[in-house]
């Protein structure tokens, strides 16, 4: 079976690997950019997410190019604790959560899929332009090869589409683009040269209904932190979908004018950072169908979320290793095709409705509490929506550590 994979990111590249552990050989990535450039800042894999690359034989480089997250804290505006939990292997889990830049996890799952599946395994500067079926089942893939300006085409029994949030094979398929929703706030990003704060390897996040940022150290000496506030109407208007537009520090220093605590100072963190990024809130409502003959959506391109609870990275990569299981397993490439769309539709798109529901009104219940003083009652609440969202996404400790695995045994 040959596969053709769109889309070079952290899900395209998880899927190749994915695809060749489970036996398939003839595996190629098409790659719109030039080049895989480190672009992107900090990203989390919680335990579901590491069990999967760990079992891809990554953990040790996981290991030392991420920072093992300790734990997880909220903090009101004011700098005072409303609630901590233990994370990785510190909360029982088999597998530990990492923090990474995300052009590290890129070009480390880019550089793995080149020694198993080949140097040539991964075209850059194919851009993809449509995917069609031909009457016996093959799968024909258009494209522009960049260096050259010239239409290029690919062949495959089967096509992954994990080309991102604004995913052109998805659009081709449904006929016109999926709108990207967005509750009209912004999410400004960033990496600063700093030393450790609280544990040293803590992940916190401060604030209320109005804003909030979080902040995380992704490796040794650089700390990752993102704040998300409604976009100020003067500002005029960002482009939905668009990862690389930079902003000037000062603006998003002055958000967090008076964030300065004795356990870290976030303006001086914000304001002296070397690379800032401005993102405006983007999803898209879950989809009907992921499945188009023999092309499968994945990653963004399938179930793009807010990011709350990191899990954007996480599902694309719960995705591929189901994808590889369930083509391994099934008695026919489409009935493969279709039950990876049955296993992981329905829950990823509760996946996206819940962070939606985390971008809004969990904060606003929980900031109300924590401004009455109930502090206590603010934490059961943010105990309970992390409970829940951890059964909701796949990381429940105890579902997790006993979960058979969806690795396929070489011997089967
Ligand atoms: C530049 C960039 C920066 C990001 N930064 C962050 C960040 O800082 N924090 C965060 O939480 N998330 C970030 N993300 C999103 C995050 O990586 C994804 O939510 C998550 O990893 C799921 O990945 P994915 O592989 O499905 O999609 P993506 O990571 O978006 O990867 C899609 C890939 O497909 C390629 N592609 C798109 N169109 C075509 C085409 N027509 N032909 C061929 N290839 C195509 C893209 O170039 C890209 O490499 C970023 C994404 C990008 C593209």
């Amino acid at each position: 079976m040959s596969v053709t994979i769109v889309g070079a990111g952290v899900g395209g590249l998880t899927a190749a690997l994915s695809l060749h552990a489970a036996g398939q050989s003839d595996v190629r990535v098409l790659e719109a950019a030039r080049e895989l450039r480190d672009v992107g800042v900090g990203i989390n894999l919680p335990p579901h997410a590491v069990r999967e690359l760990t079992e891809l034989g990554l953990g040790d480089a996981l290991d030392k190019f991420g920072v093992p997250t300790k734990e997880l804290a909220y903090y009101d505006p004011a700098g005072k604790l409303i609630w901590a939990e233990p994370r990785g292997l510190e909360a029982g889990y088999k597998w530990p959560q990492y923090s990474i830049h995300r052009g590290t996890l890129q070009r480390l799952l880019a550089d793995v899929v080149r020694q198993r599946l080949g140097e040539n395994a991964i075209h850059v500067g194919q851009r993809v332009t449509g995917v069609t079926q031909d009457q016996g089942g093959a799968m024909s893939i258009a494209a522009i090869d960049l260096a050259t300006e010239q239409p290029a085409s690919f062949t495959a029994d089967v096509v992954i589409a994990a080309d991102g949030i604004r995913s052109p094979v998805r659009n081709g398929f449904y006929g016109a683009p999926i709108p990207l929703a967005s509750n009209g706030w912004v999410m400004y990003r960033g990496v600063t040269k700093s030393g450790p704060f609280l544990s040293g390897r803590s992940m916190v996040i401060i604030g209320d209904e109005t804003q909030r940022i979080v902040v995380y150290p992704i490796a040794e000496g650089l700390l990752n932190w993102l704040l998300v506030r409604p976009k100020d109407p003067a500002a005029g208007q960002s482009e939905l979908g668009n990862w690389n537009a930079s902003i000037p520090t000062d603006v998003t220093a002055a958000f967090v004018k008076d964030y300065r605590f004795d356990w870290l100072d976030v303006h001086q963190l914000v304001a002296s950072a070397s690379e800032a990024y401005e993102y405006p809130m983007a999803d898209i409502d879950p989809l009907p169908r992921w499945v188009f003959g023999r092309c499968a959506l994945l990653g963004d391109a399938a179930h793009a979320m807010y990011p709350f609870g990191s899990n954007g990275a996480s599902q694309a990569i719960l995705d591929a290793r189901v994808l590889a299981y369930e083509l391994a397993n099934a008695a026919s490439i489409d009935s493969g095709l279709q039950a990876y769309e049955e296993h992981r539709r329905p829950a990823v798109s509760e996946v996206q409705l819940a962070n939606r529901r985390q971008a809004g009104d969990v904060m606003a219940r929980v900031s109300a509490l924590a401004r009455s003083g109930a502090h206590g009652d603010a934490a059961t609440e943010l105990q309970d929506v992390e409970r829940r969202y951890k059964q909701l996404a796949g990381f429940d400790v105890d579902a997790l550590n006993n979960r058979k695995s969806w690795s396929i045994s070489r011997a089967s």
